[in-house]
């Protein structure tokens, strides 16, 4: 019997999060949460999320969904200068591997920079202040720059392939 991933969306559905004109984080985050999803149960793996479809919950109910998984990967976008750019996750070390494997899977499709240890990052080093989901054992993949017009133009031509490449990732690990 295969291991249980839950793989979340940022922020929810009265938070944005970041946004670039009418691109908002949220929306890009449940986008790739289906997307995962999507191709996690072709493979008859067993996934738990925050929604399906249009449906984020909040962070407090997403945390909640992190114990019993094996692995939990919440995503973000990251947001600063229009010249920013890249691809991290934030974690415990003990995901540190993992993280540098999900963060070379989006590097691959998109032609990323991957920032950070391999794309690795201590919880204790991104903007996000809120970082519950790191402290409880999950993930923070941080795709891509939203307010950097050109990854933002990547992920819309590619985000199915980001989304299997991750998918594929988890795949691995989870069997
Ligand atoms: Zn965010």
């Amino acid at each position: 019997m295969s291991k249980v991933i839950t793989i979340t969306a940022g922020h929810s559905n009265t938070d944005s999060g970041a946004v670039n004109g009418s691109d908002r984080e949220s929306d890009i985050a449940q986008d790739m949460r289906n997307i995962v999803a999507h191709y996690l149960r072709a493979a008859g793996i067993s996934v738990r999320t925050d929604g399906e479809g249009k449906g984020n919950a909040s962070l407090n109910e997403a945390v909640k969904l992190i114990k019993g998984s094996a692995i939990a990967v919440e995503f973000h976008c990251n947001a600063g200068p229009k010249t920013a750019k890249g691809v991290e996750a934030l974690a415990q070390p003990k995901d540190k591997l993992i993280s540098q494997k999900l963060c070379s899977a989006v590097s691959s499709v998109m032609g990323s920079v991957i920032r950070g240890d391999k794309g690795w990052k201590p919880e204790n080093s991104g903007q996000h202040s809120r970082l519950a989901y790191v402290s409880n054992g999950g993930i923070i993949l941080e795709l891509f720059f939203i307010s950097n017009d050109d990854e933002l133009k990547i992920w819309k031509d590619k985000k199915w392939l980001v989304g299997k490449a991750v998918a594929e990732v988890l795949a691995n690990y989870a069997t």
